[in-house]
């Protein structure tokens, strides 16, 4: 059978991390991401990019804490290195605050990060309306550079593999394209991955994927150095390389995109309460950004099939307000479960031979 062509549908963190994983673990495959839009204009751009995972209800415990492991250990290997500047990666400390004792005072996630503690009460007296606090270092992706970095790495993996493995790879071609119906793809391509984020509402028709309006500010304050996170998940400040992503909202089925002004006077307050030096932040930026949520990740292989003729499908959508903490461990799913579409592709060819 001739080189798998595989369509990555979607750019975005988990589009384009899924597309460089097929490179590295099938080497041999021709992969194209088509997108209707590419970086600085997804979700992901919008995010704040910190591993701190967020709970799918619907998927155990153990795969998200692997698939957090998983990319943890990855992004931690390019925070070591001379790429981590370019890549947007870095360590960042600071504190998850609590108005009351959460039921769960350890974390899944709580020995995967680094120096997971409890607060001393001198480090809690800097929060004086919340009475209970971890502290922890953790990693952020500085989202549109590290987007790029994944596109260029993606584009680059040929010279990569053909020096490590004297593969002849092609590498991640890269087009603009609105795909209407996955099926479109079936005569250019063997395998699609369906990697479009909300997007997958209206591709697909999955009525259990919903948005989660989230707004925040990117404002610059170098001074602040430490990330500090509300337990309720929605009051947080998030220092990045150059900028800081304040926030924010989580608003169940909203679509709009607009930013709202009351909004934005709203984070800015909660914000200040929690760290009083940010009323001198300057160059505030408004973004909204629509987490693809749904109660599990869609990891899942399907046929899709017309008058005889077959499509191989595996969809990798659904990572709600968590995609960047868990993006390397799905892609390496997703990559996986291309590879069980090749080896089923393989196998019906040489069926097809006898
Ligand atoms: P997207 O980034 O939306 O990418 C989808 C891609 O598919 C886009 O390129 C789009 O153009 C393309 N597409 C869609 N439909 C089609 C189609 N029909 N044809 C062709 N292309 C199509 N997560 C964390 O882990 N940590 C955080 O700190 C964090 N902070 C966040 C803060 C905010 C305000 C928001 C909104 C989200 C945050 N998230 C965070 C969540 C994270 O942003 C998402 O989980 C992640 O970006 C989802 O990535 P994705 O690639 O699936 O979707």
């Amino acid at each position: 059978m001739a080189a798998p062509k595989v369509a990555v549908v979607g750019a975005g963190v988990i589009g384009l991390s899924t597309a460089l994983c097929i490179v590295e673990s099938c080497p041999s495959c021709s992969v194209t991401v088509l997108s209707e839009q590419f970086s600085p204009n997804t979700t992901s751009d919008v995010a704040a990019g910190m591993l701190i995972p967020h709970t799918y209800p619907g998927t155990p415990i153990h795969v998200q804490k692997q698939w957090f492991k998983e990319t943890f250990t990855y992004l931690f290997a390019i925070s070591n290195s001379a790429e981590a500047s370019e890549a947007g990666i870095h360590l960042v400390s600071g504190w998850q605050v609590f108005k009351n004792t959460p039921k769960e005072e350890l974390p899944f996630w709580s020995d995967v990060v680094l120096g997971f503690r409890p607060m001393s009460e001198a480090e809690l007296q800097k929060f004086p309306q919340h009475q209970f606090g971890q502290a922890f270092t953790t990693l952020k992706c500085d989202c549109p550079p590290y987007l790029l970095w994944l596109e260029k790495r993606g584009f680059f993996s040929a010279l990569l593999l053909e020096s490590l493995y004297r593969l002849k790879a092609t590498g991640v071609q890269m087009y603009t394209r609105k795909v209407a119906d996955l099926w479109e793809l079936h005569s250019e391509y063997n395998i699609v991955v369906n990697c479009t984020g909300i997007g997958a509402h209206q591709l697909v028709g999955d009525k259990k994927l919903f948005p989660v309006r989230g707004q925040v500010l990117k404002v610059h304050a170098p001074w602040v150095k430490n990330f500090i996170r509300d337990g309720d998940g929605i009051t947080y400040i998030y220092p990045g390389i150059h900028r800081i992503t304040i926030g924010g909202t989580r608003e169940k089925e909203n679509w709009n995109l607009s930013p709202d002004p009351g909004t934005t006077k709203d984070i800015f307050d909660r914000c200040c309460s929690l760290e009083p030096s940010l009323q001198g932040a300057q160059d505030i930026k408004v973004k909204v950004g629509l987490r693809p949520s749904r109660q599990c990740v869609r990891l899942q292989r399907e046929v899709l099939s017309q008058g005889g003729v077959k499509l191989l499908v595996v969809h990798n959508y659904g990572h709600g307000a968590g995609g960047f903490s868990v993006h390397r461990g799905t892609a390496k799913e997703a990559a996986r479960l291309v590879r069980e579409c090749i080896a089923a592709l393989q196998g019906a060819s040489s069926r097809a031979k006898l």
